[in-house]
């Protein structure tokens, strides 16, 4: 029988459903696997009792017919969102030791659904980051090596955590956050499924905020129909947020294996970078192949201000985490550094609590924001992102019913690779996917091949506003095609 952490959310819940064991099983399995696998540094913080009161809880509920849709599911929570009880640090020092009297909306309701909590993820430092290596509690590994090669590897970030955790089996989902591109580019590095959903779709209240008018939360997962299951719960209006929309939320299960016959697909042609590599390219036609044999037509497009996007990203972002980040003070969270006085302390507070990169984000954030500069910079850059969203209305409008890219210029890199270099090599890594939350659109990432050492790549799907659905159809034809992508080589448990 196939260990019960290695079995699909899907199937999981199917042998819950069946009494084939229960969630307490299912429990322990996973806690043994994340017990296992401490060198990846995937958790932050694991919580096993609250995990297997939670499952016996479940297993009550099964058994008295109560079961909700996520009933007894083992998951993990990217470090971003608040848990009650439970620490949450956003990977930053300055907020080590914070422990939050409130839930996020969005994991309440995988709570409320049934769902079990193994523990907290861990990400770059407040999200910012390709890597995870900007943490405060260092690097997550990636459970995926090149073929006869030790060399440890990124599992891509900033949710690195629930990437590499989802990969190796130590959960059977997990939750991220998307600022430019945090679910698409780790699931693509570690053959997992991460879907961003439009900017709306789920709460972000209670979720750390780094960049308010980009962030979205979404699902990592093994398999479509998996992160399907997940949306759905992680999904829909909240009160306490006002840029959530009050919209049905579709059973998106419903969508996986329905026909995409007739679908068309762009391909737009500013995404062949320059120096985008030759296995890239490839992965890219055989996703076009894979959807063309499925039934899709495949056409041209243009999304002619793509190239102002990284620029255009790298303006906003730190603007609004600048300001975001303003209430890190030493008053109301987490660490404070004494001082003098107010002011002093305030400075050695967030000198001592901040980590390089966010440091630098803070200092490029005011500065675009400062008088004098702000109509040069951050004004002109809002003007550019409207002009970016104009280029993938004018496709749709053109009856494009989705977007086909790659996810990544490239595959898995390893730690220190890019995190010594230049900070823009890092920033690269976010070509394809912020263009995505600068316009407020849902994007899948679906494995789709291998790089020639070995490594698991991802193609992206990018869809119209709010219709999560066809991509959930278009992912799982990827899926027939491309089959899943277990990591096999479990090297960390050895
Ligand atoms: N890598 C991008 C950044 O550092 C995106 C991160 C994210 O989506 N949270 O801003």
């Amino acid at each position: 029988m196939t260990a019960l952490n290695h079995l699909t959310l899907t199937q999981a819940r199917e042998g819950l459903a069946q009494g084939e064991f229960t969630s307490v099983e299912l429990t322990e399995s996973y806690l043994k696997a994340m017990e296992q696998a401490r060198v990846l540094n995937a958790f932050t913080v694991e919580t096993p009792d609250q995990a297997l009161a939670m499952a016996a809880r479940a297993d009550a509920r099964i058994a008295s017919g109560d079961a909700g849709p996520l009933e007894g599911l083992p998951l993990g929570v990217k470090d971003m969102f608040a848990t009650e009880g439970v620490a949450t640090t956003a990977c930053s020092n300055i907020l080590k030791g914070f422990v939050p009297p409130y839930e996020s909306t969005v994991t309440s309701q995988l709570w409320r659904d049934g769902a079990v909590m193994l523990g907290k993820l861990a990400n770059d430092e407040f999200a910012m980051g390709s890597s995870t290596e900007t943490s405060a509690f260092g690097p997550v590994v990636s459970p995926w090596r090149r073929e006869g090669d030790t060399t440890p590897l990124v599992p891509g970030g900033s949710s690195g955590g629930s990437a590499a955790a989802v990969s190796a089996f130590l959960c059977a989902g997990a939750t991220g956050t998307d600022t430019g591109g945090s679910i698409r580019q780790p699931a693509a590095f570690t053959g997992t499924v991460g879907i961003k959903p439009t900017y709306g779709r789920c709460s972000r209240w209670g979720i750390i905020a780094y960049a308010s008018s980009l962030d979205q939360a979404g699902p990592f997962a093994r398999s479509v129909n998996d992160a399907a299951i997940l949306l759905r719960s992680m999904a829909g209006h909240d009160a306490k947020d006002s840029t959530s929309v009050n919209m049905r939320v579709p059973n998106y299960e419903d969508a996986v294996g329905v026909s995409v016959k007739g679908k068309r697909i762009g391909i737009p042609r500013e995404y062949r970078v320059e120096g985008m590599s030759q296995e890239i390219c490839e992965l890219w036609e055989q996703g076009a192949d894979m959807l063309r044999d499925a039934g899709a037509e495949i056409v041209d497009i243009t999304l002619p201000h793509t190239k102002y996007a990284l620029p255009t990203y790298y303006i906003v972002a730190p603007a609004e985490a600048s300001s975001n980040l303003a209430r890190y003070d030493g008053v109301r969270y987490g660490n404070r550094v004494p001082g003098k006085d107010i002011i002093d302390m305030y400075e050695r507070t967030r000198a001592a609590g901040f980590g390089p990169e966010v440091r630098r984000r803070i200092m490029i954030g005011t500065y675009v924001l400062s008088a004098g500069y702000y109509d040069a910079y951050y004004l002109k850059a809002q003007r550019v992102r409207t002009l970016i969203k104009r280029d993938f209305d004018d496709v749709f409008a053109q009856g494009v019913d989705a977007i086909l890219t790659p996810a990544t210029p490239s595959p898995a890199f390893g730690i220190g690779e890019k995190s010594n270099a230049d900070p823009v090599e890092m920033y690269l890594q976010d070509v394809f996917t912020v263009t995505v939350n600068l316009a407020g659109l849902p994007a899948i990432s679906v494995p789709a091949g291998f790089s020639a050492d070995g490594l698991p790549l991802g193609l992206q799907l990018i869809g119209r506003p709010f219709e999560e659905e066809t991509l959930f159809a278009l992912g799982q034809a990827v899926e027939d095609a491309a089959g899943r992508f277990p990591v096999e080589d479990h090297w960390w448990s050895r």
